[in-house]
């Protein structure tokens, strides 16, 4: 049975800082993902705020909206067979220490705030962040 779904990804400033976009892009089309859509981007603090809104009451709030808006980042609708779980799995673990080999936290993760990635945790997230930065 065919599920295409997408997901929302985001390639994180420390990442974009390494030169790494292409390399990240790359892994995601050998593993099956389309990239719909795709743009460079810098947000303000208050869009990170809204979109991590769900962390809000988490103490690494405030942190982790700095980082998010500190400097440029890529974000793109990835399309593929259970895109959002299976992007789960290419990004491993949150913190990279606990990440599986081959996955994109464990190769190129700095710690759990520098993680290098995001990625839509459901369907009805996915469609709000799509939303957020595609509308
Ligand atoms: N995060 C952090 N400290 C923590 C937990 C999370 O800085 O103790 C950051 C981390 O960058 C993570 C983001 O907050 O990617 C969102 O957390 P979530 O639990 O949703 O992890 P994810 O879905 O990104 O794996
Ligand atoms: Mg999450």
């Amino acid at each position: 049975m065919s599920n295409l779904e997408q997901t929302l990804s985001i390639i994180k400033p420390d990442a974009v800082e390494r030169n790494l976009i292409e390399e990240i892009k790359s892994t995601f089309k050998n593993n099956n993902f389309k990239i719909l859509k795709d743009k460079k981007i810098q947000i303000t603090k208050t869009e990170a705020e809204e979109f991590y809104k769900v962390h809000q009451t988490k103490p690494f709030y405030n942190d982790l909206c700095e980082y998010l808006s500190s400097g440029p980042i890529v974000v793109m609708i990835l399309e593929r067979e259970n895109a959002i779980s299976e992007n789960r799995k290419l990004m491993g673990a949150t913190d990279p220490k606990k990440a599986e080999e081959g996955t994109l936290r464990k190769k190129y993760g700095i710690s759990i705030d520098r993680n290098s990635v995001h990625g839509s945790d459901s369907i009805e997230n996915a469609k709000i962040e799509i939303n957020f930065f595609f509308s």
